[in-house]
């Protein structure tokens, strides 16, 4: 009740400078009991249906609105506004939450907002892997993807208007933060680059320092991949001011951080600013399994480039996503390959594509809207989307627990057949690995 009150009470004082030609009392009276009858329809509905059919029939009723799509502006305003202070009072009590929870709990911990976001990756107490014999076994997986479709029009219509900045916190990075990992970037190639032109080019199939894999085998990775070139031009940016999305999900595909894209490609500088991001939130010692399409090339340009310290590289295990690692060399398969690679069970690394397909119906109004309106609605998208999950996470567990028993049950009964022993074929997959 105590929420049907509030947003009357907001619709009611922003409504009230909306005029009709005539209005008496029995009429306003009238008038109030349609507008809360249309506010409690349209915050479960399309708002423009709403107000064109309500327009429609105020002026069958002899009330003229004196302003084109006047009511549904007002009822766009008052909605957007009513989700920011819902978004603002569902912060500060999680905030209060959070701050009950930190009395006694360790300190080597990641931050309060993983914890809180994700409890099943970041939420336990002791978050190492106890599996974990050697680095870089992955403590936590996560996975990252772009998605170009997601863009916003140079020369929108809707932005003429008010755009103004949302005070709610933002699954997007700051675009400072974004621009100081692109400058970075430029800086590093600009610097290794006159380093190197004294030396010979590598051979062909000689490892370059760190890789597991020869420079012919990644060359033809990076070749056979669109997503490898940076310079390939995926969005124009004379039509489009913003490109795309770039998301870093973890393994129960809950989103931690999204890059506004702005560039015509994909470049590198927006995977380093999320995963400088995530460094930024979680323990030192805590070590991360990243699945990338093109992981292989990511981790060939921070050591080659050096866009990681030897310390933070260490922490992090590449892999290929499954979708896509069968477009990846024979070579790179074997070391890349989720499913061959120790530590990533059965993660696919497809956790974006879920994203992607939910965020789909958004993109016709966002690619006119405005930039700070663009922002808002993919923010509350996600956050919807996300507490939804965690509602579902204990049958997300169940249904995991039963898959993943029945695959190993599997393949125990298939090894038992063969009847190979064991120790010779771990040492032959060593050899196969090495
Ligand atoms: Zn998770
Ligand atoms: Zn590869």
């Amino acid at each position: 009740m105590a929420d049907v009150f509030t947003q009357t009470v907001i619709l009611g004082s922003s409504m009230g400078c909306i005029r009709t030609s005539r209005c008496s009392r029995r009429k306003r009276r009238r008038w109030w009991e349609i507008v809360i009858v249309v506010w409690e329809v349209t915050v479960v509905s399309e708002i423009i249906i709403v107000c064109d059919a309500l327009e429609t029939f105020l002026d069958g009723m002899k009330y003229k609105l004196r302003l084109k799509n006047s009511l549904r502006r007002r009822f766009s305003n008052v909605f957007h506004w009513y989700q920011v202070l819902t978004v603002l009072a569902q912060d500060h009590i999680s905030t209060l939450v959070i701050s009950s929870w930190k009395d006694g709990a360790p300190v080597d911990q990641p931050s309060d907002y993983l914890r809180s976001w994700c409890p099943l990756c970041f939420g336990g107490n002791n978050w190492r892997n106890e599996t974990r014999d050697s680095l870089p076994m992955p403590d936590v997986i996560v996975c990252i993807d772009v998605c170009f479709t997601q863009k916003r029009s140079a020369n929108p219509r809707s932005a003429t208007g008010s755009d103004p900045p949302n005070p709610t916190p933002s699954f997007f990075l700051p675009t400072d933060d974004v621009k100081a990992m692109e400058d970075f970037v430029e800086r590093c190639h600009g610097d290794r680059r006159q380093a190197r032109t004294s030396r010979a080019e590598p051979d062909e199939d000689s490892y370059e320092e760190g890789m597991r894999i020869p420079v012919s085998v990644l060359n033809g990775c990076g070749d056979s991949f669109i997503a490898a070139d940076e310079k390939r031009e995926k969005a124009s940016t004379r039509f489009f001011t913003d490109t795309g999305l770039m998301a870093l999900v973890c393994r129960h595909d809950h989103v931690l951080w999204i890059a506004n894209l702005t560039s015509a490609g994909e470049k590198q500088h927006y995977a380093l600013a999320l995963l400088d991001w995530l460094f930024k939130h979680i323990p030192t010692q805590m070590t991360i399994g990243l699945l990338y399409d093109i992981g292989c090339q990511l981790e060939r340009s921070c050591r080659k480039w050096s866009f990681l310290d030897d310390s933070t590289l260490s922490c992090i295990a590449f892999a290929v996503a499954v979708f896509h690692a069968y477009g990846h060399q024979w070579l790179c398969q074997i070391v890349y390959h989720p499913r061959k690679r120790e530590g990533f069970s059965l993660s696919d690394g497809e956790g974006c594509e879920w994203l992607w397909s939910f965020l789909k119906p958004l993109i016709p109004s966002l690619c006119v809207s405005g930039s700070n309106q663009r922002l808002f609605v993919l923010d509350t998208q996600i956050r919807h989307l996300d507490s939804k999950s965690l509602q579902g996470f204990g049958h997300w567990l169940h249904r995991r627990w039963i898959h993943c028993q029945s695959k190993k049950n599997d393949a125990l009964d298939r090894l038992h057949e063969l009847e190979l022993d064991k120790n010779m074929l771990r040492v032959e997959w060593n050899v196969r690995n090495s």
